[in-house]
């Protein structure tokens, strides 16, 4: 049987409801059923890739606090790995030596915004995590975090 979307969604309500209603009993079921609940969960993830991230956004956007707390919490639980991402952050030999001089070009600034320019982006996409990498240095321009996830989100939604 197929269910309308208002059907659904006056059951998937309902559901909530019995579950405001009955913390303990979800608790205790989840407690007992804890790794295959999260393998469900992975399975899921695996197989809605789009959707499962569709869902952290909207998690990440209606809890910032809560996702704030367990970043912190995971960096106080793992300094070395904390270290070795700065460090590849600010590592000189990324793009074959290249990434300081183009982020140095351009007054440091984005070429999107104007504003500063932290990270390197490959113009033909291809870069660190293409089987060809291509790190000629017309083919990197300096970007700011913002401009340059923006940009590759409008590449990927042209492509989905
Ligand atoms: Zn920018
Ligand atoms: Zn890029």
């Amino acid at each position: 049987m197929t269910l309308t979307p208002e059907q659904r969604e006056r059951r998937r309500e309902s559901d909530r409801k019995w579950r405001a209603a009955n913390p303990e009993y979800y608790r205790q079921r989840y407690a007992a059923n804890r790794e295959k609940a999260q393998e469900y969960a992975r399975n899921w993830r695996a197989a809605h890739p789009e959707k499962s991230r569709e869902n952290s956004r909207k998690y990440r956007e209606a809890n910032p606090e809560k996702v704030k707390g367990r970043i912190l919490r995971w960096r106080a639980d793992h300094p070395d790995r904390v270290k070795a991402h700065k460090h590849k952050l600010h590592d000189k030999e990324r793009f074959n030596g290249y990434r300081q001089s183009v982020l140095n070009a351009n007054q440091g600034v984005c070429v999107n915004c104007g504003g500063k320019a932290i990270l390197v982006h490959h113009i033909d996409g291809r870069g660190r995590d293409h089987p060809a990498p291509n790190h000629d240095p017309k083919n990197l321009v300096p970007m700011c975090n913002s401009c340059h996830a923006k940009h590759h989100k409008a590449i990927q939604d042209a492509h989905s």
